[in-house]
């Protein structure tokens, strides 16, 4: 009997070195959730083979899937095939389709193939083989008692390239025979983990197959819903019935699901609606018109970007009056108006977004704190102005402050009323 679910095994000395990052658990660990499966241990051994070893006969025992990455390579560090063949006592055969793979690719780019390229196609006997559509080493899965233990190699791209079939054809079928998985993910902003938690509190329990976990994602904040159910047409229905729910709790927090990024989202609505934007940015520095020219097609909606940093720039870039900045100060409501009217007609657009504000770690004041920022928005009829006043370092400052503009036009595009907007949590002080 399987005590855990999932195991993953990362190999390799640079790992337990600290020299690079384990991409590789955590690519596996969200593609895994996606289809319902938890992964509930995470294990990095070196390349040692006897490491390799018992840390392989000591997952099968427990687990039902164990993935692996790394060592699959051609040098003499790379020992993980073997350590599978010899852990459970199989042959390395030759693999007739891998090894030609080895060869095309080789002859494609005009390089000799040595026998330790060749070793690449090895596999434990009864393994079934997973091409690798990116690099050489293939991949390979097979059974052992209740286990499946899947190997993959060890560069974060190839995994991600074949972790789709993987999970297909071999972690699927294996785990939930008969079980149809739909997630989503919903994204939020403007509410607290804490409150979000509040809100659903109970909401999906009589969805019977439905899980939901929170995932803060600073500054934002994300759920992950999943359905499991007998066919795909029922676990479809669960997951539009959890998601009714949701949004009947969390409202227009909800700004999209998935991999739809807010910026995405603000294009959209843009493109959709036909209309034009420009930003006026000192505090964020240009990161909203980074953001919104992240997205492909952004030409069509983005018109210009002012990053006007000094007062000087704001008079002279924006038209912002010389005599409101020194009554008012540089971060002020009615600069940053200023900044979005000038910005709108500056650049002939339908709508502006500005920001100003302090990101520290100096310049605050008693009435103006770090963290403090005004953003405005502007369109036909006048421009408004919000105070804000955001936690963390300067990096996090201008990350929230970003998003918090883009959410403000994302409301305004959906036909919220400009004035309206506000972030429950960023907000403490007269
Ligand atoms: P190769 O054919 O490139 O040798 P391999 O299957 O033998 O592939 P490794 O030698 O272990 O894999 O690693 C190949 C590359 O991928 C190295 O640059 C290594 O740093 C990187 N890598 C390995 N494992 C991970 C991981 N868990 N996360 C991120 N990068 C990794
Ligand atoms: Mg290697």
């Amino acid at each position: 009997m399987s005590s855990h679910e999932v195991e993953i095994l990362t190999v390799g000395d640079e790992l337990l070195r600290g020299e690079i990052v384990d991409v590789n658990s955590s690519t596996i660990a969200r593609r895994l959730l996606d289809v319902g499966l938890q992964v509930e241990m995470s294990v990095t051994v070196g390349d040692e083979k006897d490491e390799i070893i018992n840390a392989l006969r000591e997952m099968a025992r427990r687990s039902r899937v164990v993935m692996v990455t790394g060592g699959l390579g051609p040098t003499q560090d790379d020992r993980t095939a073997e350590a599978a063949a010899e852990a459970f006592g199989r042959r390395l055969i030759l693999h007739e389709g891998a090894l030609e793979r080895i060869k095309t690719i080789f002859r494609k780019y005009g390089l000799e193939l040595t026998p330790n390229n060749m070793k690449q196609a090895y596999v434990p006997e009864d393994a079934q083989v997973i091409i690798n559509p990116v690099g050489t080493a293939p991949g390979f899965g097979f059974k052992e008692g209740g286990c499946l233990l899947v190997f993959l190699p060890g560069v974060p791209r190839e995994v991600e390239s074949m972790l789709g079939e993987v999970i297909e054809r071999l972690v699927k079928p294996h785990c939930s025979p008969g079980t149809a998985v739909r997630s989503r993910m919903f994204r939020i902003f403007g509410m607290t983990e804490s409150k979000i938690d509040q809100l659903m509190k109970g909401a999906l329990d009589s969805l019977e197959g439905v899980s939901l976990a929170s995932l803060p994602h600073y500054p934002e904040n994300r759920l992950r819903v999943v359905a499991r159910a007998s066919t795909p047409q029922k676990a479809e229905e669960l997951l539009l019935e959890a998601q009714r729910r949701i949004e009947e709790r969390l409202g227009d927090c909800v700004y999209g699901f998935d991999d739809e990024e807010l910026e995405v989202v603000v294009w959209r609505l843009l493109y959709e609606s036909g209309r034009t934007l420009a930003v006026a940015e000192s505090c964020t520095g240009g990161l909203i018109a980074h953001r919104i020219t992240n997205v492909p097609g952004s030409s069509e909606v983005f018109l210009r970007g002012f990053v006007a940093y000094s007062p000087q720039a704001k008079v002279e870039l924006l038209g912002v009056p010389p005599s409101v900045l020194e009554r008012e100060g540089a971060v002020s409501a009615t600069v940053a108006e200023a900044m979005a009217r000038g910005a709108r007609e500056r650049a002939g657009a339908d709508l502006a977004v500005a920001s100003t504000g302090i990101a520290g770690p100096s310049g605050g004041t008693e009435d103006k704190p770090v963290g403090t920022v005004y953003l405005a928005l502007a369109d036909s009829n006048g421009a408004w102005s919000k105070r804000f006043l955001f936690r963390g370092e300067r990096g996090q400052i201008k990350i929230t402050a970003s998003t918090a503009a883009l959410d403000w036009l994302r409301l305004y595009l959906q036909g919220r009323n400009p004035q309206q907007y506000e972030i429950p949590w960023s907000w403490r002080g007269p």
